[in-house]
C-alpha cells in the first residue's frame, strides 16, 4: 500500500491504472475504521484492480456548533487496517489540499437534502456531496462504495452522480452492527459506559418496528409510535427524528408498501448515533434489511 497527500500523486496512480485497461474501486472516508468502513475497502478490493481510500475529515460537512475539532482520529491504525484489507492507495490529504482557497463552488442536490438529517444539519450534504464530487474527480473511479448505514448520504451521492453523468457506479454497501446490534460508528468513541448501553435502544426500536411490521401493521403512524415509545423508555437517549419514508426519494409515507426506510437519529452523550433499516414490503411478504453484524477480528487484525 502507499500512502498519498497530495492530489497530483494520487491523480497520477490513478490515470495510470486506468491507462492500463485496470478498473480503479474508491471507497471515501473520514477515517477512524471499524468494520463497516472494513466490509466497504473488501468489497471494493473484489471488484477492482486498484483500491483507493480516503482518510478525510471535511470541515464543509460539519457546522460550526459541532465535532470538527473533536472527531477521532487514529491515521497508524487506520493504515494499518487499511493495509491488511488489501487497499493499494491511502489518500490522506490536508484541509489546504482539498480546500486551497475559499470554495466558491458546491454541490447541492434538491429535495431529498431536505428531511431527515438535512433538517437538523442544513449544510451537511452540501459537504458531503461537494467534496464527494471534488474526490470522484481527483480519484476518477470506476465504482464508489457507500454504506447504507448513511441511507440519506447514500441516496443523496446516488442522485448527483446520475444527475451529473458522473461515469462512476455508486455501489449501496450492508450496514454492519455490532454484536448488541448497535450500528457501528466512528462517533461511538465517544459513548460512555451507560451510554453505550442505552444506544443500543436505537436498533432495539427498528426490530420491533420490523416486527410489527412482519405481523401485518401497515400503518406508519402506528410503526412510528413504536419508535417512539421504545426510544422514549431510555432517558439518556435524545430523539431527533423517527421517520418511516419512501426509499427511493425519502419523502414520508402514511401507508408502509413497497420500498420504505425507517431512519432515526438521536443524541445520547456527546454523540449524534443514526441507524436505519429498509423494508420491502409486497402483497405476501416483508423483507427486513437491518444490515449485518461484524464478525469478530482476529486478534491483531
Ligand atoms: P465515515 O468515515 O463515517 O464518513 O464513513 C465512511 C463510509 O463508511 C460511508 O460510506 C459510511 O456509510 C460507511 N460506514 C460507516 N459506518 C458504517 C457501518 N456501520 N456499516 C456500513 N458502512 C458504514
Amino acid at each position: 500500500m502507499i500512502t498519498v497527500s497530495t492530489a497530483r500523486e494520487l491523480r497520477i496512480v490513478c490515470d495510470d491504472a486506468r491507462a492500463a485497461g485496470n478498473r480503479v474501486g474508491f471507497v471515501p472516508t473520514m477515517g477512524y475504521f471499524h468494520a463497516g468502513h472494513r466490509s466497504l475497502m473488501r468489497q471494493a478490493r473484489h471488484e477492482n484492480d486498484l483500491v483507493v481510500v480516503s482518510l478525510f475529515v471535511n470541515p464543509l460537512q460539519f457546522a460550526p456548533t459541532e465535532d470538527l475539532a473533536a472527531y477521532p482520529r487514529d491515521l497508524a491504525g487506520d493504515a494499518a487496517a487499511a493495509e491488511t484489507e488489501g487497499v493499494d492507495v491511502l489518500f490522506t490529504p490536508a484541509v489546504d489540499e482539498i480546500y486551497p482557497r475559499p470554495i466558491r463552488t458546491s454541490v447541492h442536490v434538491e429535495g431529498l437534502t431536505a428531511g431527515l438529517c438535512g433538517r437538523a444539519r442544513p449544510t451537511h450534504f452540501d459537504g458531503v456531496t461537494t467534496v464527494v464530487a471534488k474526490l470522484f474527480s481527483m480519484v476518477g473511479p470506476c465504482a464508489a462504495y457507500f454504506g447504507r448505514k448513511d441511507a440519506q448520504q447514500l441516496a443523496v451521492v446516488t442522485r448527483m452522480a446520475a444527475d451529473l453523468n458522473l461515469p462512476v457506479e455508486v455501489i449501496g454497501c450492508p450496514l454492519v452492527r455490532e454484536p448488541d446490534g448497535l450500528a457501528m460508528s466512528s462517533r461511538n468513541a465517544y459513548l460512555e459506559h451507560d451510554d453505550r448501553r442505552a444506544a443500543t435502544v436505537l436498533s432495539r426500536a427498528l426490530q420491533a418496528a420490523a416486527a410489527e411490521v412482519s405481523s401485518g401493521e401497515r400503518d406508519a403512524d402506528v410503526v412510528h409510535r413504536v419508535l417512539t415509545g421504545m426510544i422514549a423508555t431510555e432517558p439518556r437517549v435524545q430523539l431527533d427524528y423517527a421517520e418511516v419514508v419512501d426509499a427511493s426519494d425519502l419523502t414520508p409515507v402514511t401507508t408502509i408498501e413497497g420500498d420504505v426506510l425507517v431512519a432515526v437519529a438521536a443524541d445520547v452523550g456527546r454523540a449524534r448515533l443514526i441507524d436505519n433499516m429498509t423494508l420491502s414490503v409486497g402483497p405476501t411478504s416483508v423483507d427486513v434489511d437491518l444490515g449485518v453484524v461484524a464478525m469478530p477480528q482476529s486478534a491483531g487484525g
